[in-house]
């Protein structure tokens, strides 16, 4: 068991599709090691039973329904923070869709509209919100993916979406710099709701074991872990960077 410090304490952080998966574990590690968390999803039955599970540990959070595709519960997430935290120290920007299977020469233009809204626009938009909230020394985490590095045939235009969000640390680094740092992590095969494919299916899950450095899947500790890390003052002089935490598939040189 990895022993867990007080990186957040005095830090709020929101951490944007957190009732579950990826999200969740990110929130929950940032809320253990300190911070108050504001966590977010489409369903408020989620936010509610996810703010429960968060609040039995212990954890400072607060829940607000958010699709991150619809400006006015964009606004109010960052409002209602502000209201009860008074500032924003940590954003970690974490939805994402992948809508169809499809080839990208077959992809229907309403499916690559939502894929470009919710994975790279929505964080655009976000931040926007956000921006005049962020305290000096601030941090921002956008959550890529593997796919991002070398898009597959079945999600080959999600994973352009994810590339968008490598260049899109590098762009919001520059222009963010010095006051908040930005910084991406791509993860690698997490067996999620998002990633069923993966546990429904023995032949993928051996397949992608395989073809894993370290022989297995990731958990979502291992995201929240680098995510932490990231947006933590350890990562005082790392802005504009891309994590992948894949367990050694190829991704990059
Ligand atoms: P997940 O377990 O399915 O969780 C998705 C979360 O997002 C849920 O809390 C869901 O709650 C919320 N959500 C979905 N659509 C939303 C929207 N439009 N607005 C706001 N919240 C929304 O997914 P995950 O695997 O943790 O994925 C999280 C991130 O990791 C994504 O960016 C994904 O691309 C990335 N990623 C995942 C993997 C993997 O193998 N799992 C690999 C690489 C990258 P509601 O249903 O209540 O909205």
């Amino acid at each position: 068991m990895v022993k867990i410090g007080k990186r957040f304490e005095g830090k709020v952080a929101i951490v944007t599709a957190s009732t579950q998966g990826i999200g969740f574990g990110i929130a929950e590690r940032l809320g253990l090691e300190g911070a108050s968390v504001v966590i977010s999803s489409r369903k408020q039955v989620n936010v509610d039973e996810a703010v429960e599970k968060l609040k039995a540990k212990g954890i400072e959070v607060y829940g607000i329904v958010c699709h991150v595709s619809n400006a006015q519960q964009r606004k109010n997430l960052i409002e209602k923070t502000v209201q009860k935290y008074g500032k924003i120290d940590v954003i970690v920007s974490n939805a994402a869709a992948n809508p169809s299977a499809d080839t990208i020469l077959e992809t229907k233009e309403t499916v690559l509209d939502k894929l470009w809204e919710i994975n790279v626009k929505s964080s655009i938009l976000i931040l926007q919100e956000a921006s005049p909230h962020l305290q000096a020394g601030s941090s921002v985490v956008l959550i890529s993916s593997i796919a991002g590095y070398q898009p597959q045939a079945s999600m080959a235009m999600y994973g352009v979406t994810k590339t968008a969000l490598l260049g899109l640390t590098k762009a919001l680094a520059a222009e963010m710099a010095p006051k908040t740092r930005v910084n991406c992590v791509a993860p690698g095969f997490v067996p999620t709701h998002f990633a069923s494919f993966i546990t429904s299916n023995a032949d993928i899950r051996s397949d992608i074991e395989g073809k894993t450095l370290l022989r297995r899947l990731g958990t979502v500790e291992d995201m929240a872990a680098a995510t932490a890390f990231l947006a933590s003052d350890d990562a005082s002089f790392i802005t504009g960077e891309t994590v992948v935490v894949a367990g050694g598939i190829p991704s990059r040189l």
